[in-house]
């Protein structure tokens, strides 16, 4: 088989309109389906020592986190027949630490270093999915309930790989965040880990501090000098890269358990893999290319989300810098925050925050040079993943010229195949996005 060519999908498309599928095959090549846990047909049949395990149920019920679960799985297990009679390969989706709701399970939600929800922090303006939280990646409840829930998955499904995502902090452009999670457990851990957990609160309390005491001319000479992350790894304090660093080995470290337990659970015959969020902003969720392709089959970095991931950031990042620097203006601080995040040198970026046009539903082709971030962002990726990389890209709502390009690039720098999200800018059929 050659490259691999996915699509996330769900069992009742895969069942009930094989066509669809069949088109895919012929006209792009589709070789995988990656197929949802949600409301369509695609719910697992978990074990009742698994459910019991819950930790939502547990405290009175809600969605599952990660996995969601039921006893008609009948779906399913045809969306699995279906495919592979084709010669198509099935991987299952499973989510992770990020929870919409998680706010109201204040013993897993994420804390600072004050002890206080994230939840409860001041709204970032722009930032798109600053209500989307995450547990705390340290809840043992929650890891034993993942690793397991996994491992029952990949045992009682004919399937070639359990894919993850949402294995992450919540987007950095929700600035606060990024002060979890930082509760008794998350310090237990880091002090096994050698982490000195309060160099990292004491390091990350005066970089708060000393980015809202910034006068106008230290930025204005950020933005002319094009100061990125290698400048700034030489002022930070200490206690902030160990910070980052304890966060993405956390992440990186409980991935490998999962994957250990699903290789353990099918004699290492399913793989365990997951997404990774575009490498310019990574080390900010608590994703370390390097750690991650050790820790993974396969990663997928997840290009799909250029508004909420990549300008969402510029704009939160521009807007607070402009909130706390008096006489600061917008061009200057966008043109700084572009440069931390080594995009100093690319033509087209806005100049004006409202010009990143977040919030609207084009404002990431419309207003960015979506073309070369997405060649960077790749770039990156096949660069820092050692193992093997599955870029995943929109396959709608982009213009087709702009998917096509990504598709290419990516072909041309060695990722090993590609997923989408939609098939309308690919493959025109009827009722299908
Ligand atoms: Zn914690």
């Amino acid at each position: 088989m050659g490259k691999l060519v996915g699509l996330y999908t769900d069992s009742e498309v895969v069942a009930r309109d094989p066509r669809y599928i069949e088109a895919l095959q012929r006209e792009i090549g589709l070789n995988l389906v990656i197929l949802g846990s949600g409301l369509k047909g695609g719910r697992y049949n978990l074990s009742p020592e698994v459910r019991a395990l819950d930790p939502v149920a547990r405290r009175g019920g809600g969605e599952p986190p990660g996995v969601q679960y039921g006893n008609d799985d009948s779906l399913l297990r045809l969306a699995i027949r279906e495919a592979h009679r084709r010669g198509i390969r099935v991987w299952l989706l499973g989510a992770g630490w990020q929870y919409i709701g998680a706010e109201r399970f204040p013993d897993m939600v994420s804390v600072d270093f004050s002890g206080r929800p994230v939840s409860e922090t001041p709204e970032v303006p722009y930032a798109v999915e600053q209500y989307w939280l995450t547990f705390c990646p340290n809840h043992p409840e929650l890891n034993e309930w993942f690793e397991a829930a996994f491992s029952d998955m990949a045992r009682s499904y004919d399937v070639e790989g359990i894919d993850v995502t949402h294995y992450r902090y919540t987007a950095p452009a929700f600035f606060y965040g990024l002060f979890g999670c930082a509760c008794p457990k998350c310090r237990e851990a880091a002090e096994e880990m050698g982490y000195d957990f309060e160099g990292m609160r004491r390091g990350m309390t005066q970089l708060l501090d000393g980015l809202r005491r910034l006068d106008a001319g230290s930025v204005r000479h950020m933005a002319r000098t094009g100061m990125g992350w290698t400048d700034l790894v030489q002022v930070l304090e200490e206690g902030v890269l160990n910070w980052f660093r304890f966060r993405a080995e956390v992440i990186s470290r409980n991935l490998r358990r999962f994957r250990d337990a699903v290789h353990r659970a099918t004699g290492g015959k399913v793989l365990f893999g997951g997404d990774a969020f575009p490498p310019s902003f990574a080390p900010l969720v608590g994703h370390l290319y390097r750690d991650l392709g050790e820790s993974l089959d396969f990663v997928s970095p997840l290009l799909p989300h250029v508004e909420v991931f990549i300008s969402s950031t510029w704009a939160a990042y521009a807007g607070l810098l402009c909130s706390w620097v008096p006489g600061l203006g917008e061009r200057e601080a966008l043109r700084s925050v572009y440069c931390l995040f080594g995009y100093g040198d690319m033509a087209g970026l806005p100049e004006a925050i409202e010009d990143l046009g977040v919030g609207g539903p084009d404002g990431e082709y419309r207003c960015l040079p979506l073309k070369d971030i997405l060649v960077r962002e790749l770039y990156k990726a096949r660069a820092f993943i050692s193992g093997v990389s599955y870029p995943v890209v929109k396959g709608r709502l982009w213009p087709p010229a702009v998917i096509r390009d990504a598709v290419e690039s990516a072909e041309d720098m060695g990722h090993e195949g590609i997923i989408f999200q939609g098939t309308s800018g690919l493959v025109e059929y009827p009722g299908r996005t």
